[in-house]
């Protein structure tokens, strides 16, 4: 007989984003003329950069001809792309990267699950509460965690609670912990990390030889120079990091599928016999064998984002989303809420009025003022009490949205 993996059955059923839609489309069928606005999702809604889409086409016609064809690519992706990245991404930021070490991907939350099966079963796991749930679930998938308690926290991971109270960065844990997830800008909170904050993290993680899974998917949305955009800034970064990048959320890929992980070559963590292993030669070999490289037109869209033209429209597209995030932290502000967030990230992370849970501020919002958010208890129980409203929308629906919020909620 055929068996599953159970660890599937740990995972919470009903999650977030079913749950919203439930309750939305309940609404909307008894409230047909309601016209309803969603601020709740993390998907772009601007089109394709010229420079990438006209990359794109020529790529096409590039693979109608047999002379410039192309069958399968590198599974790393192609060097073209990669010494972009490597000079633009990370070498003009002092970042001591070399093409080599990336590995393009379809995508940021394929490979933040994915790293997973280079890494053993017995690690200590950190992650923030508030958090990304993709770091999480896929833990839970791969074997990591026990079951989940009444909290909605799972046994085995260590939960690090971010709030207003620590500005929504994480203490540094007095445990050890082997693997950390950090995730800046963040989201869902917006908040951002200072090369201090960093630096503190990469000398922990040295000290207790951890690695550091650092997610820069919101990097293009500083708008702060001072903070580091590459976790590969802070010195001794490439003895204990591995960095996710996407072009999901800065070049609006989320429907076209390209990203990036940087796994320096100076990486190793502990194989059973105490030997250290260089996590590139398991990740390449990983890669390798189940994966088969990103489509040639895609990385050609890619590659466009670093022309000059790609890079004066993506700095346009991230220009009209912090000016979203602009109208909406100022009106909430106005409304008489506390705002956080939406200064270097495309998300405003609210703090319920009147000490409302969530869930009842979400129905709230949704009832009154037919506005769509994403409550904050269902990324994390330290997440209760917050609300996400996110800037990725037609500068219509956002000014609309925050006009009835004043309106109505005031
Ligand atoms: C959107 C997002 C990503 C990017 O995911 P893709 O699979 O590349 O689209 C990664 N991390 C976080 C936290 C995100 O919100």
């Amino acid at each position: 007989m055929a068996t599953i993996n159970s660890n599937y059955l740990k995972l919470k059923a009903g999650y977030l984003f079913p749950e919203i839609a439930r309750r939305v489309n309940a609404y909307a069928e008894a409230n047909p003329d309601a016209k309803i606005i969603r601020l709740g999702i993390g998907d772009v809604t601007e089109p394709l950069p010229e420079a990438c889409r006209t990359a794109m086409t020529l790529a096409v016609q590039d693979m109608g001809d047999r002379a410039s064809f192309k069958g399968y690519g590198p599974e790393q992706g192609y060097a073209w792309l990669r010494e972009k990245i490597a000079a633009h991404d990370f070498q003009a930021r002092g970042c001591a990267i070399d093409a080599s070490e990336i590995f393009i991907s379809d995508g940021s939350k394929c490979d933040c699950g994915n790293i997973l099966d280079i890494f053993g079963h017995d690690n200590a796991i950190a992650v923030t509460d508030p958090v990304y749930p993709v770091y999480v679930d896929t833990n839970v998938m791969a074997g990591n965690t026990g079951e989940m308690n009444d909290k909605g926290e799972y046994g085995g991971l260590v939960y690090l609670p971010i709030s207003a109270e620590n500005d929504f960065v994480a203490e540094i844990p007095s445990e050890k912990v082997d693997l950390i997830y950090l995730c800046f800008p963040n989201n869902p909170t917006g908040a951002t990390a200072t090369k201090e904050y960093l630096k503190a993290w990469v000398d922990y993680a040295k000290a207790h030889g951890s690695i550091i899974f650092f997610d820069a998917a919101y990097e293009a949305f500083i708008t702060d120079p001072e903070l580091p955009h590459s976790i590969y800034e802070i010195e001794g970064a490439r003895d204990c990091a591995i960095e996710f990048r996407s072009f999901s959320k800065n070049a609006g890929f989320t429907g076209t599928r390209c990203a990036l992980t940087v796994v320096p070559k100076t990486l190793t963590a502990k194989a059973s016999d105490g030997s250290d292993v260089e996590l590139w030669k398991l990740w390449n070999r990983r890669q390798s064998t189940k994966f088969n490289g990103v489509s040639y037109i895609v990385q050609r869209g890619a590659e466009a984002v670093y022309s000059e033209a790609g890079q004066a429209q993506i700095k346009a597209l991230i220009g009209f989303y912090m000016e979203n995030a602009k109208i909406i932290r100022e009106q909430l502000t106005a409304a008489g809420l506390a705002v956080y967030g939406g200064i270097n990230a495309p998300y405003v992370w609210v703090k319920t009025p009147n000490g409302l849970s969530s869930w009842d501020f979400f129905d709230k919002l949704l009832q009154t003022v037919n506005v769509v958010g994403t409550p904050g208890s269902g990324f994390g129980a330290a997440g209760e009490g917050y609300f996400r409203i996110s800037a990725f929308n037609s500068r219509e629906n956002v000014e609309e949205a925050m006009k009835r919020i004043l309106d109505k909620l005031k």
